[in-house]
Order: structure tokens, then sequence, then C-alpha cells
């Protein structure tokens, strides 16, 4: 009887082995492994409290950088393995690389995220006055729901250029003590046409005017009170005057700081994660990396939100430009780089919303709390825009990753011809690279309040660290 029922028992188990195994991650990783998560997203919470814009980004990653020995690096430096460099495109966009000790020919190992995030520009000329109040004009970045943007405290970030080249760094809205702005909205007893409006018209993008001020300016003879009261502030605060404002890149974002989300504390709120909660774990990952067999390339790039155009987007030439002047120093050539090279595109991904289960379909999703999303194809209409993996790469990272404890899913996002979205990985599989998304699965993505998990957090940067160690 007890042979039979062990055999039972074997029976049973073999056939469980044929399926997929999926577990939440806080069943799998020990106490101290969830310690360690933890506190690594104490200092990505404190990373997001304090930089939100690609230029701020930029900032932090090269002073970072810096401190771990990295150099600036100028086209047609010399570099030799074992060298840590950083290349700064404009300001907006780096580059990271760690040498390494293999032959070049043989490709680098990469790693794209991008530091850009959903947010309200201002236009060319802002500022105006209406009824005694002065706003500001936005045009909004990215693809946003206009209507989760009002009434919301705003903090204004960018740079200034004045006419003689000067140029003034703003961020404002931040400090304890600073104001803030705001994009106001109807109150609801008088909203009874605007609910009629279509969701995408609720808040119409002439609609997104922030709110900056309301004092009259005493004196007499004059046109514009308030916004002669605001320029005056304006020109006290940057020195600088109203056709300045044309040559400036100012950018509106949530001015509150990321929170811990639940009784257990398990989930990260903030602006931005999206793609920060994948640009932090490789930057942070790149800047561990010792002595890596091929060269380790971790690209932090601005424009992705709009379609990665521009030239501090990855559908332009900057890396590619990289690539070939570290591979001609090292005696190689670019082509045969690019073509032995490989990329973990860092991006996030849509977690299964329980709130909103019919937008996904669950075997095909990500959930939160399940590791990092391996995603094999994004786009949208029949996988157009997207560079779909080799299965052949998919396999090989499956096998990295379980290797190397990383508690991985796989994740498409959203139902068949729901919509979609694409991320950088097509313009590096472009460049002839094998390129596979793997990115941190976030709730209510492009909200002005994103949420991921301290989990998943984590285990992008074990598979970021694990691919380029
Ligand atoms: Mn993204
Ligand atoms: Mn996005």
């Amino acid at each position: 009887m007890a042979e039979n029922k062990n055999e039972k028992n074997d029976e049973k188990s073999a056939v469980e082995a044929l399926f997929m195994d999926r577990k939440n991650a806080s069943l799998i990783m020990s106490d101290d492994e969830i310690k360690k998560a933890y506190e690594f997203c104490e200092g990505y919470m404190d990373f997001m409290a304090n930089y939100k814009t690609e230029r701020e980004i930029n900032i932090y990653a090269i002073k970072e950088a810096e401190k771990a020995g990295f150099k600036k690096f100028e086209f047609g430096d010399k570099v030799k393995p074992g060298d840590k460099i950083y290349y700064d495109n404009r300001g907006k966009s780096v580059i990271l690389a760690v040498i390494g000790t293999e032959d070049i020919k043989n490709g680098v190992n990469l790693t794209a995220a991008h530091i850009d995030s959903p947010r309200l520009d201002l236009k060319e000329n802002p500022l105006y006055e209406s009824e005694e109040i002065a706003l500001f004009k936005t045009h909004y970045y990215g693809g946003i729901k206009k209507y989760q943007w009002t009434t919301v405290p705003l903090s204004l970030h960018g740079v200034i250029f004045k006419q003689n080249g000067e140029k003034v760094v703003v961020n404002i809205g931040e400090d304890a003590g600073d104001p803030v702005f705001v994009v106001s909205d109807l109150l609801p007893h008088l909203a009874q046409d605007q609910m009629k409006r279509s969701a995408s018209e609720i808040i119409r993008g002439e609609e997104l005017n922030i709110i900056i001020g309301s004092l009259c300016l005493k004196g007499d003879d004059i046109k514009h009170r308030v916004k002669s009261s605001i320029l005056q502030i304006l020109n006290q605060k940057y020195g600088i005057v109203e056709k300045d404002l044309l040559s400036a890149e100012l950018e509106a974002v949530p001015a509150y700081k990321p929170k811990d989300i639940g009784f257990d504390r398990s989930l990260i709120g903030a602006y931005g994660h999206d793609d920060k909660v994948c640009a932090y774990p490789e930057l942070r990952a790149i800047l561990d990396i010792k002595n890596p067999k091929k060269t380790a390339v971790a690209i932090l790039t601005d424009k992705e939100e709009t379609g990665s155009d521009g030239n501090t987007g990855l559908n332009s030439s900057y890396l590619k430009y990289f690539i070939e002047d570290i591979a001609e120093t090292l005696g190689s050539n670019g082509r045969v780089v690019l073509s032995h090279s490989k990329c973990l595109s860092a991006d996030v991904n849509s977690a299964y919303d329980p709130t909103f289960p019919d937008v996904f379909e669950r075997a095909n999703s990500s959930f939160i709390n399940y590791g990092v999303v391996v995603t094999k194809f994004t786009g949208a209409r029949g996988k157009a825009g997207t560079s779909d993996a080799n299965a052949e790469f998919v396999a090989e990272i499956h096998h990295l990753f379980d290797n190397e404890g990383v508690i991985w899913q796989n994740g498409e996002l959203g139902r068949v011809d729901l919509g979609g979205g694409g991320t950088v990985a097509m313009y590096m599989a472009n460049l002839n690279i094998d390129t596979i998304d793997v990115g941190v699965p976030v709730l209510a993505m492009h909200a002005p309040f994103e949420m991921v998990s301290k989990l998943d957090t984590y285990m992008a940067y074990k598979a970021f660290y694990a691919f380029q160690k």
C-alpha cells in the first residue's frame, strides 16, 4: 500500500513538473533578501525625491559615476580595458561604460533605460494674465490622461538661457518652504457640460494652464498688473525678462515626494517610476560592476516618451557614434561590435490591475511582486512598432536570470488590439543588436503618482547586474 501511495505522489509531481510555476517573490525570497530589497529602495526613494527630470538625473548619474571612478569621455579619447567612462550627451542623456577585458569585437552588454517622464512642458511664450490671474500655457509631454494633471501640486524644473547666453537653472516647488503651482479644474456643481465631454476631452490641451500668481502691481498706467508683478518677481529671482522664456526648457512635474504604500510598505508611490524605476537600478548595477569580461554599457536616455526622436533620444545616432568611437580606439569597428552586442531594454510594463481586469489577458500579464518582466515584444495592431526578440536570445536571458537568482516573469502590455506601447527596444535592435525588454511592472503608469513594488525594483537591479557583471 505504502509503495502504491509513493508511486501516486511521484506521478503527481511528474505532471506538476510539466507546468510553468509562477510564485509571488515574497514567497521565494528569504527574509534577509527582502530586507535587502527594502534597503535598496530607500536609496531609490531618496533619488526619486530629489531628481525628477532628464537634466537632473543626468547630473546625478555623472556625480555618482565620478564618485565611482568614471572619467568624462569625449569622442576621439583613447580607452583601455578596465577604464570606466561616461559620455554626456547635451546634459540630457548619458552613457556609462566599463571597458571589459575581452576583445570588444565580440560585442558589448548594453542596458538602456529612459530618464524622461510624462509631464507638462511650458510653451515657448507661456506667460499671460486673464481676469487678474497669471498663468503659464503648457504643452503636455508624453502620453497622459490630461484630467489627472489638474489640482495636483506642481513644481517647475529646467533651464532658461538669457539673451546673453547665460544659463539659469530653475527648481522651484520641491523644498518645504517653496510655493507650488497648479492647474485648476471645474467644481462638480458647474461641471454638467464638462462631464458630457469624452474622457480625453474632459480637460483639453489648452485647458492645462498653470496658475502662478494673482497679486496686482500698484502704480499708474500699468496694463497687465498681475503679469507685470510676476515678471518683476522673475526678474528679481532669476534675472530674466519675458523674451528669455523663448529660450527655456521648463517642465512642470508633481511636487510631492515618494511614499511607502500599504500597511506592509511593500509598494512605492511616486511621480515618474516610468522609467526611473529601471534607470536607477541600471545605474546602480553599472556602478557596482568590477572587472567585466565584456564591456558593460549603460544608457540613460531622453525622449522615449515622445518616440525617441531628436539628438538626445535613442532614435538618433549618439549611441552608434559612441560604440563606433570606442570600437576604433580598441582596434575594432562599430559594425562588428554592434552586430555582436546584446541589450536589455530597461523599461517598465503595465502590471495586472485587479480593479481593471478587462484590459489584461491574465496568462500573459505581469503581476506586482512577481519579479522583473521579460517582454519579448511590445507594439500594437499586430506587433507593429516593436522589436520582437529572437527566441534564441529570449532563452538565453531566461537561463541567465534563473541561474543568477533573478525572479522574473513574462508579460505583454495588455490585451491584443486594445492599445499598446513602445520602448527603445526597436531602436537598439535596429542597430543589429540582440534586444529584449526587461523592466519593472507598474500600476497606474503615466499617472502623476505611479506605483511599483519594492521586491520587483530590487529584482531589476539584480537582473541588470547579472547581465553585465
Ligand atoms: Mn517607459
Ligand atoms: Mn512611458
